[in-house]
């Protein structure tokens, strides 16, 4: 990944992340706004309720009041009266003007405006004589307290009628305009989800998508330089066999496994006869094309699939039979060698064959523990060495293994 697709991809991350962080946000306030509002319009409607049911008890105590004849009963009815006058004076101030304590609202919509302070309704007038009305009954004296008296008239007739229409018209506006707030909270609510989820799959399709194919196009290059460095650092980049450490790698694991079960392990080592010459009369390109043929061949056609072919080094091959004893070895060997040579890849300047030809030096052993492979693959350079000397194109074996003085041929 470039940087500046990293930082184009962390731009867009934040900006994704703080859409999200600004809704969650939203969301948050609209929810304190649903909580303050419920709080505001339970309070309102509660208290705008309870001035109903104050101005009836005010009614009702104002009858009662002149109805009582004991003193000690006056006495108790007007106290009563006195404090529901009170309350109903201290509501009505609260409802018009606010009451942080009380949750109530210091401003009113312009429809409750209009039934406080408005014609027809006026309810601020009208509570104020009710409540002016109710205090001039207390201070009447007992003389005139008497059931025609005006002012109890007065209150029977407001709690009853035009009074009682009028709170009632509030408490009705007062809820009609909690269920509009409520209305208009839900709204925005769903307006705020509408746009999170919509704001969610853009930025899935936008920037998460692209950005989870991105990671895994990022993590196949990945997982490909990864198999790239594996052939390169295990093959032969020329040939495309192992190389000269998979070799030693292998050769060693076998050897061990080879010892602790007590069975054979055979080393051929492959060289090309007269390959400078080769490369003097073709060129060197020829020649490494010469060697890609080679090394084809001694892989196409080692039978056994335990076994492993690699490039030793220049042009000489090694070759690692687990489980084959010398006399195996040596048949292996020669088809090897065979294969080559039926390739019939022409070579002038060579002194054995019209053909490329290889010569090859087998040996073989049960390893021991203590022991390494090095011994093996001296005994079969030396092996190599007599085929050389013996007229090339041929497979020539240790003369004895490296355990004993076994000789095969
Ligand atoms: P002999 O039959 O005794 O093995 O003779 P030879 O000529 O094959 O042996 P010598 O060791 O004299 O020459 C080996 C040549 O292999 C010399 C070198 O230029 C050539 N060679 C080694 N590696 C490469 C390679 O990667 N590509 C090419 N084209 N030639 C190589
Ligand atoms: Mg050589
Ligand atoms: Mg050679």
């Amino acid at each position: 990944m470039n940087p500046a697709s990293v930082r184009n991809l962390q731009r867009k991350c934040f900006y994704a992340l703080t859409t999200l962080a600004l809704l969650a946000t939203a969301g948050y306030l609209n929810l304190y706004q649903i909580i303050e509002t419920q709080e505001v319009s339970a309070a309102v409607i509660n208290l705008s309720g309870r001035q109903r049911m104050l101005t009836q008890k005010a009614a009702l105590l104002s009858l009662q009041l002149v109805e009582s004849k004991r003193p000690e009963q006056q006495q108790k009815i007007r106290r009563e009266l006195t404090e529901v006058i009170t309350l109903l004076e201290k509501t009505h101030q609260g409802l018009i003007h606010g009451d942080a304590a009380r949750h109530l609202p210091s401003h009113l919509s312009a429809q409750m405006r209009a039934i406080y302070f408005e014609p027809p309704d006026r309810l601020d007038i009208k509570m104020q004589t009710f409540i002016a009305a109710s205090r001039a009954l207390l201070k009447e004296t007992n003389n005139n307290l008497s059931y025609n008296n005006p002012r109890l008239q007065y209150i029977l007739s407001a709690a009853q009628g035009e009074l009682l229409q009028t709170i009632d018209k509030a408490v009705s506006q007062y809820q009609a305009e909690s269920e509009k707030a409520n209305r208009k909270i839900q709204n925005f609510a769903l307006t705020v989800l509408i746009v999170t989820l919509l704001v969610l799959t853009l930025e899935a399709l936008l920037i998460f998508r692209p950005m989870i194919r991105l990671l895994r196009r990022e993590a196949k290059q990945l997982s490909d330089y990864n198999i790239q460095l594996q052939q390169l650092s295990t093959h032969d980049a020329l040939t495309g066999i192992a190389n000269r450490r998979s070799f030693d790698e292998f050769i060693h694991r076998r050897w061990q496994q080879a010892a602790g079960e007590l069975s054979w392990l055979a080393v051929i080592m492959v060289d090309i006869d007269y390959f400078k010459n080769y490369n003097d009369t073709y060129g060197h390109q020829a020649g490494d094309a010469c060697l890609r043929q080679v090394a084809a061949s001694l892989r196409d056609s080692l039978h056994q699939s335990a076994g492993l072919v690699a490039r030793y080094g220049g042009e000489e091959f090694a070759v690692v039979l687990p489980n084959t004893d010398l006399k195996s070895a040596y048949t292996a060997a020669e088809i090897l060698r065979q294969s080559i040579e039926d390739r019939c890849i022409p070579h002038l300047g060579s002194h054995c064959s019209k053909y490329v030809t290889v010569s090859l030096g087998v040996a073989a052993t049960i390893p021991s523990l203590s022991g390494s492979p090095q011994s093996l693959i001296e005994q079969a350079d030396q092996a190599l060495y007599r085929a050389k000397n013996e007229g090339r194109n041929r497979v020539c074996t240790a003369a004895s293994i490296i355990t004993g003085a076994v000789s095969l041929l």
